[in-house]
């Protein structure tokens, strides 16, 4: 018996299309900043996090086509042991090839990882302008992170920060774990303030808040923000860094927006995951940050279609789909994976 249905044979089924949507159209919300500083992560805590290891050329080239992008904090790479990470131990052979970058692109920034006074050397030895710092809100993620737990961590850090600004280095820390912990459950306000302010008291310029698990929600991150407002330390001097474990992280920015922050952290194509996260969705994608950035009608500086093209070409090297909504939609990629 013929088939009734058949008038549509699979082949003429549409195919999987791109609709050219081009560019969010600008519709302010009040109260949020007129402008948004973007921490670029991607070269750094992407690529970290990423099972695949890139040839420096190819690092080096990322970096180049995130500047020319309008990116202008651009996290070049760690000066961590390359035992720890090594997905990052070009970085002796990576900052030269980028270094030059920062008289191309005036005010551009190339922050480097630095977990100690041995990195610190390192970075020295390289010119570098701006450091991160990293640390934990729990004990637990400390003592598995840092290999020790959070005073020893901080006594490890005073005298990295105290050198740096010495030199003339500007310093940020990284707070990770400020929402939940994998091993402590949700993470008190209280003591997240309380590790904050003594990473800014040692000479950190900016804190950059950490939910590196994905868990918080935009309640929580209000919360937090009073917090520290209540405690002296205002959104002018921190950061947000949210992860799409749970797919809350663009509502979490547009909390920290509505609290003042202006600086926000993202990874280009959604770059990284956390290995302690169930989920391999890792940090929040530069791409979907900016796109709502720029429907909110606030300046980033970045031109989304060139970047979304540089994360489309850094997937292909990677050899998979970026996992990036934004990007997928701009460059059509990722459609046949679904
Ligand atoms: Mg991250």
């Amino acid at each position: 018996m013929a088939p009734t249905d058949s008038a549509v044979p699979p082949s003429a089924a549409a195919e999987p299309g791109v609709l050219d949507l081009g560019l969010p159209a600008p519709v302010p919300l009040p109260g949020l900043p007129r402008s948004v500083r973007i921490h670029e992560v991607g070269a750094r805590d992407g690529l970290q996090n990423e099972a695949t290891a890139l040839p420096v050329e190819v690092k080096a080239e990322f970096i180049a086509r995130l500047a020319a992008a309008g990116l202008r904090t651009i996290e070049a790479t760690s000066f961590v042991h390359p035992k720890w990470v090594p997905q990052l131990a070009d970085a002796e052979q990576l900052f030269p090839l980028v270094s030059g970058l920062s008289e191309q692109y005036s005010g551009l920034r190339l922050p480097v990882l630095v977990p100690n006074e041995r990195g610190l050397d390192r970075a020295l030895a390289h010119g570098v302008a701006d450091i991160a710092v990293f640390a934990s809100a729990t004990e637990s993620f400390a003592e598995r992170n840092l290999g020790r737990g959070v005073e020893a961590s901080m006594e490890m850090f005073a005298p990295v920060v105290q050198r740096a600004r010495a030199a003339g280095i500007r310093v940020r820390g990284y707070l990770s774990m400020c929402f939940g912990d994998p091993w402590e459950g949700p993470v008190p306000a209280a003591q997240v303030i309380g590790i904050g302010r003594r990473l800014l008291e040692l000479g950190c310029e900016e804190l950059s808040l950490g939910d590196t698990i994905g868990t918080g929600t935009p309640g929580q991150v209000a919360a937090l923000l009073g917090g520290f407002a209540a405690a002296g330390v205002g959104p002018e001097r921190l950061a947000v860094h949210f992860h799409d474990t749970y797919g809350q992280a663009l509502a979490n920015t547009l909390a920290a927006l509505q609290c003042g922050v202006a600086t926000v952290d993202a990874s280009a194509g959604g770059l990284g995951g956390c290995p302690y996260a169930k989920s391999a969705t890792g940090n929040l994608a530069t791409e979907d940050l900016v796109w709502m950035l720029h429907g909110l009608g606030i300046e980033t500086g970045v031109d989304l279609p060139a970047l979304a093209a540089t994360s489309r070409w850094l997937a292909d090297r990677l050899g998979r789909p970026s996992p990036s909504r934004a990007v997928r939609a701009l460059t059509g990629s990722g459609s046949q994976q679904q």
